[in-house]
């Protein structure tokens, strides 16, 4: 018999709402990384996620309710570290930011204030660009305060371990600003591989 091979979740547009599913817990926060994203880092892993990707790199942040509640503390120790002059700026990961906007869009708009365009903002997501283009206002939100966007889901089939940022070769490094202006997906211009 032929084994089915597993898939992620596919959401109708508009079907998973971060008012309904987000619980505004965060899995960990990890200052001055170097991997996740271009120079040195501040990275924050909201939790929960419904994508399911078999492989998932973080199967534990997948649960809305794993690690502790987003606090005031914890975004003024995040903007402390990031006002290190050698920090390039903030990433989200997860679980899914995405679903988690209401975190997202608080440190977002504080790094903003914080910060101004000094410091970029760089998140992962298992959306696509082309189904955020069809999503809620929250989610609209969010991509218009990223510099870039990491999207699409993790598909085992396409892992490839030697792309830069990437865990699948499906998933695009996307220059956010740019692609808004131009209504095209635009790479990242400093994409080597
Ligand atoms: S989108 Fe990311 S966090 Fe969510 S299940 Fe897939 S790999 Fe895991």
């Amino acid at each position: 018999m032929k084994r089915r091979i597993r898939k992620p979740n596919n959401p109708a547009p508009k079907e998973w709402q971060a008012k309904d599913v987000s619980q505004q817990y965060v899995a960990d926060y990890k200052p001055f990384n170097f991997v996740d994203g271009e120079g040195i880092r501040c990275s924050l892993y909201v939790s929960g996620c419904l994508f399911n990707c078999p492989g998932c790199y973080n199967v534990a942040a997948q649960n809305f309710h794993y690690g502790q509640p987003y606090t005031k503390g914890l975004e003024d120790q995040i903007i402390d570290d990031m006002s290190k002059s050698y920090v390039q700026g903030l990433t989200l990961l997860g679980g899914e930011p995405f679903l988690n906007t209401q975190v997202c869009l608080k440190i977002c708009e504080r790094v903003r204030k914080e910060f101004g365009h000094k410091k970029d903002i760089w998140s992962w997501s298992g959306y696509t660009w082309e189904e955020l283009m069809n999503e809620s206002y929250d989610k609209l939100k969010l991509l218009s305060m990223l510099d870039i966007l990491i999207d699409g889901r993790f598909l085992e089939d396409k892992k490839d371990l030697t792309l830069q940022f990437r865990g699948s070769s499906n998933q695009r490094i996307i220059d956010v600003p740019q692609s808004l202006q131009q209504n095209k997906v635009v790479i990242w211009d400093k994409l080597v591989h």
